[in-house]
């Protein structure tokens, strides 16, 4: 391909590339839809389970364009989502698996391109820190969008939620799955605690002690009184 075409994107596939990413999940105002919005570049704009990419910065170029940083963004390994997932500011993210096509250009550890469609979302930790079931409505979102946020059965409480399945239903029947919690560290339920039976048992030992001891020293107290009184009575 030349004229036209040659500042644009070195590669084109028409088969589809897996990649991971991290976006939030979004709500619909109506109620009828959900889609994703990304954590960095284009945080604004909500795209869905098949879409295409639009220019960020409102240009009208074909994206993924050389001299500009819009378009879809994925990593080409799981794990450097997870990593990214861990910061602060993402961790109220969920992560997808994709399928990129179209347009692209390749980076050290992903791709930036065209096409999108999201295969899978995997739901991960609530802020408490325990495994999410539920996405919640968090009280921020964008025109027309509200944005969802991972939550456990215990944070959710009595808020509004979707379950996950709910939330594949209105995204375009996608996959949504609940990520395995271990990841090193371990709920307090786990943690050995002390036998409550064992401790009740050394206070009852402990109280039966004390009574001993103040019966011996009442012995002590009236025997010191007998040797007095009878010291007394000596001439
Ligand atoms: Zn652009
Ligand atoms: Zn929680």
């Amino acid at each position: 391909m030349g004229g036209p075409f040659a500042r644009g994107p070195r590669e084109q596939s028409d088969e589809p590339l897996p990649g991971f990413k991290l976006a939030y999940p979004m709500l619909a105002a109506d109620g009828r839809s959900c889609g994703f919005s990304g954590v960095t570049l284009g945080r604004a704009h909500v795209y869905r389970a098949v879409d295409d990419a639009i220019c960020a910065h409102g240009s009208r170029h074909a994206c993924p364009s050389r001299w500009c940083d819009c378009g879809f963004y994925c990593f080409h390994e799981i794990g450097s989502a997870r990593d990214l997932a861990c910061e602060p500011d993402h961790r109220s993210a969920v992560l997808l698996e994709i399928a990129a096509s179209g347009r692209y250009r390749r980076y050290e550890r992903g791709l930036r391109y065209a096409r999108q469609r999201v295969r899978t979302v995997r739901i991960g930790r609530c802020e408490c820190g325990r495994p999410a079931e539920l996405l919640a409505d968090s009280g921020a979102g964008s025109v027309g969008w509200r944005r969802l946020l991972p939550v456990c059965r215990s944070c959710a409480a009595d808020r509004p939620v979707l379950t996950p399945d709910r939330f594949g239903e209105l995204a375009g029947r996608i996959t949504v799955a609940l990520e395995p919690a271990a990841t090193g560290a371990a709920p307090a339920s786990a943690v050995p605690a002390e036998d409550p039976g064992a401790v009740a048992l050394l206070h009852a030992e402990v109280a039966v002690l004390h009574a001993r001891l103040d019966e011996t020293l009442a012995r002590v107290e009236h025997l010191q009184t007998t040797i007095d009184e009878l010291t007394r009575g000596q001439p």
